[in-house]
């Protein structure tokens, strides 16, 4: 049995990075979320992060060739035995088909594509109030998932930032981008039986519940 190959999409702001965090460690999977990577290589101000920034500024989709070249190396060096979760890619069709290829080369399929849903008035009002650990990524929410203490990671004591990408104007052009863009590829996956819909509109312990037995029951 080769290791698992998850893929979590759902428009911005559904809760990925929350449930991502769950299931990384639940299933013992390498996280690999396309839009840490390009933060980090922004931060760090590589060629590639400074070619990302003003997309990424702007709530737009980096060229398809650029993110799938980041996306081969790590998938290249990925062990046989070592599980996956994407996350954040692919979010086109040319990057699903891309993404085909790179594990067809290493005799890979896809387990399960679990696809978070969430009306879109929710997701603007999630998204407003995202607060973001500076070291561990992990999110909160000052309505529905504050933090015990304001500004302060719970896991590790590191500060709390709201993304440049989370003000009003790049929201919803994140969100008409993601149904522009992205919500094509959930059909590429449906056709092929992968995709597996989850109420994102829940409690997080729904939510996370949810996941796990979409988990359990892709074919093996
Ligand atoms: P995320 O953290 O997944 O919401 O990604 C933040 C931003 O990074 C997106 O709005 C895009 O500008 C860029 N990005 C992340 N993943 C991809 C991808 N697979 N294709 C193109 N752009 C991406």
């Amino acid at each position: 049995m080769s290791a698992r190959t998850i893929l979590i999409m759902g428009p911005p702001g559904a809760g990925k990075g929350t449930q991502a965090s769950h299931l990384v460690s639940e299933y013992n999977l390498r996280h690999v979320a396309t839009g840490d990577m390009l933060r980090d290589a922004v931060s760090a101000g590589t060629p590639l992060g400074v070619e990302a920034k003003g997309f990424m500024d702007r709530g737009e989709l980096l060229p398809d060739d650029l993110v799938i070249g980041l996306l081969r190396e790590v998938i290249a060096g990925l062990r046989e035995d070592q599980g996956v979760l994407l996350d954040g890619f692919p979010r086109t069709v040319a990057q699903a088909e891309a993404l085909a290829l790179m594990l067809g080369e290493l005799d890979r399929g896809i387990d399960v594509v679990l696809d978070v849903q969430v009306p879109k008035e929710v997701l603007v009002e999630r998204l407003s109030g995202r607060w973001i650990c500076r070291t561990c990524q992990t999110p909160y929410n000052v309505n529905s998932n504050p933090p015990a203490a304001p500004g302060v990671c719970d896991k590790d004591g590191g500060e709390l930032y709201q993304r440049d990408d989370d003000s009003a104007d790049a929201v919803t052009n994140r969100l008409d981008v993601y149904t522009a863009q992205t919500a094509p590829v959930s059909g590429f996956y449906r056709e092929q039986g992968l995709l597996a819909e989850v109420n994102g509109n829940q409690p997080l312990a729904e939510v996370r519940r949810s996941l796990d037995g979409c988990i359990t029951s892709a074919a093996r």
